[in-house]
Formats: C-alpha cells, structure tokens, sequence
C-alpha cells in the first residue's frame, strides 16, 4: 500500500473510532503491544546493537524498561485520563452544565529519530493510542535494523488502519508532512524541527517536537564531588553521548575544578561505553570538532578520536571561546569543561545561550539550588543526578524555544494527542432574557452580571 493510501484509510475511520475505539479497546491495544514488546525484547535489543552496538543490558534498561513503564501508567490511569471533567461557569454560566471531554485529535504523525531508535517510535504511539488516535510511525533509515524490528512490532499488534509503520528516508518524511495529518510528534534535532513545524504550517496540523541543545551541567563548589563524577560519567556516556538530555559540556566552579576532573577522570578509567557512533559520517564530525577545538588550544585529558565508528569518550579542558564545540549540540562522546567563580556571571551565561532541553547542578547548598532553580530556563533542571527525570512517572517531558514545544510522557503525552473539547449544555440559562430587545427583567440580569461578573 502506498502511503498515501494508508494515512486516506486511517483517516477514514476516524468518526467511527471516537465511537468505538474506547476505554476497554484503548487498554486491548496497550496490551498487545505491552505483549509483543515483552516476546521480543531479546530481538529487539539484538536489533538495536547491530545499529549501535549497544549492549542488550543497556538496552533493556534505555529502551525496553522505559516503554513497559509508559505502556503500564496508561494502562492504570487512562480511565482517570479519559473522564470528562465537569466545569463551574461562575454567575454567567448559571442553568448551563459544562464538561470538558478529551477527544481524540484524529490520526497521528510520529516522526523518531536513530538515537533510542525503538523507545522514541514507539513511546509516542502509546500516548496516541491511549488517546484514541489512529497513528503513522516513521522510524529513522539511520538505523535499519531497529526501524525493521518496529514495523514487526506493529505489524503484529496492529491493523494498518489504526497504526503503521512506514520507513524511509527524508524524502518519505517530506511525503508524509504533505499529508493533513490532524497532529505531528516529532523527536529530532532542531534543524528538521523548523523543517516539520513549516510543513504544519501548510496543513494547519498541532506538533509536539521534542528536539535537542546543549545541555549544561553546573558543578557548584558545594558538590558532593565522587557523587558528581558518577553522575556524569554515567549520563555523557551511555550511548555514546547520544542522548538528546546527556550533558552536553561542564561548567565547574573553579574552587573545585581540580578534584572533580581527578574524580571524573577515575570514573572514566573505570570503563568505557560500548556503543558506537551511529555512522562512519557522524564520527568524522565528531572528530573534526575535537580537532578544531584542540587546534585552538583545548587539552584533551583522557580519551581520543578512535578510529571507524568507535570514540573512547574525550574531556577537554580549556576551551577557547568560539569553537564549533562551544556552539553545537555535540551529541557524542566528547565533554568540554569550562571554569566559572561568580555566581551572577554563570547566570548571565546560562541567560544568554538558548533554552536547553535539561540542565543539570550538582551542589548541596540549598540556597543555591533554590536561587539557581529560580533564574534558569530550561525543559527540565535535574539536580544532583542526570537523565532520571526523562523517565519519572510524574513528570513531563519536552523542552522550550529551541529544544522543543509541547510536553510528552503519561497524561502529558495523553494531553499532546487529545483535544480538550468543551461541551455547554442548557438547562435553564437565563440567557434568554438578556436577547435584545432587553426588558426589565434582562436589564436585571445585566446590571447583576456587570456588578458580579
Ligand atoms: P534528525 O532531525 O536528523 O532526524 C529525525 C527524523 O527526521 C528522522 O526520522 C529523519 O528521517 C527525519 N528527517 C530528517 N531530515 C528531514 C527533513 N528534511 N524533512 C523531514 N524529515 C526529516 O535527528 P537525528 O539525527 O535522528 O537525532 C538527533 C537529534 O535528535 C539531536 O538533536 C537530539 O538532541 C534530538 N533528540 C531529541 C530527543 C527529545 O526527546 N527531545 C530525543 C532524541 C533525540
């Protein structure tokens, strides 16, 4: 079937799943994907090490583990999600009963990008189901094996007619951003954001898109410094550093600078990733950015450009202002530190860079949690630890400006696929008696109105 086809015949059935495609349907639909996944989690994380050569352990724990926790929240709460929530008018909406119903968008575009290649395209698609919207998956070409293993997954849940999965290229992402798709969630980087948000503008479509930046990560001079280093070492290098939320470059008070570089040099010796960068092109960036850097003076205190598609992963100390590094999302296994002493300029440099997806800090001062947590912008602000607050159940996941519009996970992602419709119904509103021509008792009603509001 040519895509074309598939996005006229989910659409097609659109009026006929708000009727039917309700909260026992809904939780089936969960459930056989929740099924499938758990059958092939040993392919899947298979799948996804031919891509990246990412150990099934980590894979279980990044991929697998955070879709199974998605698919059992919507699964437990929807009910709650679903319930259509009664609304007080105030004096003006007296004789009225309001409700607010939430209500399927329609058919949805998921557009995933190549780094968690399988809980990215899927993660998405159970917040559309949960909300009643039928679904086009596109994983990304860059990772074949993974993109193959989610059209298994869902050919075998799913009718095409309630979700697909096309793979392909740009050209095929251009095609299915020509379609009027009733809502577009897309996971990629800024660049191909704007290129999906014009794309919307064409067709009117609402979008989710969850993008990337450079995610800074404050060492503060009362960090609990082994901790610190774990914590880091940790969220820059699984993956590879490909990870929209890892941390992106350091920014170390100078008082502690010396042994949190000693600790998180410890920590690195400890081991290094096993996943590789996703393509030979990708790496060649890699390294060009990590020779610029060093051509203008940076010191690379462990690790090195490696060879093919593997980096053992790079701290680089003395940055020079205004090399690519400092400008790019590197997304990769290289991690510039940069010293700071005051407080009000490391804020004023926060300020004045785009709104990252995550930052971190790491410090014990609670004054300075509260005064730092206060100033910043950023999607999220994880402190004394990384990554965690991708994956907690209370808590939305999305970014702001340049990384990203719109939040996802649980009755976030249930809120990004549903229109939140309002329905009024009369009952006895003495409306009627403010229709023109206004007699006595409407010049009443009026005089109360403007006086009460
Ligand atoms: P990408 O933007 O290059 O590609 C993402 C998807 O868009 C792919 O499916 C690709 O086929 C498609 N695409 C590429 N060019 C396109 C075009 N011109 N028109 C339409 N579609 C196009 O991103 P990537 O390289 O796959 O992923 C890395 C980026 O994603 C990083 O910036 C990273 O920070 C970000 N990211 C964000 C999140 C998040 O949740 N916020 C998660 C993972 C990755």
């Amino acid at each position: 079937m040519q895509l074309e086809q598939v996005f006229e015949r989910q659409k097609a059935g659109v009026a006929e799943r708000r009727l039917r495609f309700g909260l026992p349907e809904r939780r089936a639909a969960l459930a056989r994907l929740e099924a499938v996944i758990r059958a092939r989690q040993g392919e899947i994380c298979d799948a996804i090490a031919q891509d990246l050569g990412r150990p099934a352990g980590e894979s279980l724990l990044v991929e697998v583990l955070p879709l199974m926790q998605e698919i059992g929240q919507a699964r437990r709460q929807l009910r709650r999600w679903m319930r259509p929530r009664r609304v007080w008018g105030g004096l003006a909406g007296l004789g009225t009963r309001a409700r607010l119903v939430p209500q399927a968008k329609g058919v949805a575009l998921i557009v995933a990008p190549w780094n968690y290649p399988v809980s990215l395209a899927l993660g998405p698609l159970v917040s559309a189901l949960a909300a009643g919207c039928a679904a086009v998956v596109k994983p990304s070409e860059l990772a074949p094996a993974s993109a193959a293993m989610v059209s298994r997954i869902v050919a075998e849940a799913f009718d095409p007619d309630l979700v697909a999965v096309v793979e392909g290229d740009r050209d095929v992402a251009t095609r299915l951003l020509a379609l009027p798709f009733d809502h577009i969630f897309f996971t990629g980087s800024p660049e191909v954001g704007k290129v999906v948000m014009a794309a919307a503008a064409r067709t009117l479509a609402s979008v989710t898109l969850e993008l990337g930046g450079k995610s800074p990560c404050i060492i503060g001079p009362g960090a609990d410094l082994a901790a610190a280093a774990r914590w880091v070492a940790f969220g820059k290098r699984i993956n590879a550093g490909q990870t929209c939320i890892a941390p992106d470059h350091l920014l170390v008070h100078e008082a502690v600078a010396a042994p949190f570089l000693a600790a998180l040099q410890a920590e690195y010796a400890r081991g290094d990733s096993a996943t590789r960068i996703i393509t030979p092109r990708h790496a060649g960036r890699l390294r060009a950015l990590l020779a610029e850097a060093e051509a203008m003076g940076a010191r690379r205190i462990t690790g090195g450009p490696g060879e093919g598609c593997a980096m053992p992963a790079v701290i680089l100390e003395g940055m020079p202002e205004g090399s690519a590094l400092t400008r790019e999302e590197i997304f990769g296994p290289i991690l510039p530190v940069v010293t700071w002493a005051g407080e009000a300029a490391l804020l004023e440099r926060l300020g004045a860079a785009d709104v990252p997806l995550s930052l971190y800090l790491f410090e014990r001062d609670r004054a300075r949690i509260d005064r730092i947590c206060r100033a910043v912008a950023a999607g999220a602000v994880g402190v004394n630890l990384t990554l965690l607050q991708f994956s907690h159940a209370g808590l939305p996941f999305g970014g702001k400006g340049r990384s990203g519009q719109g939040q996802a996970h649980g009755a976030w992602g249930f809120a990004a696929f549903s229109h939140l419709m309002p329905v009024l119904e009369n009952r006895f509103s003495p409306a009627r008696l403010l229709m023109p021509p206004l007699g006595a008792k409407g010049r009443r009603l009026l005089d109360l109105l403007l006086k009460w509001g």
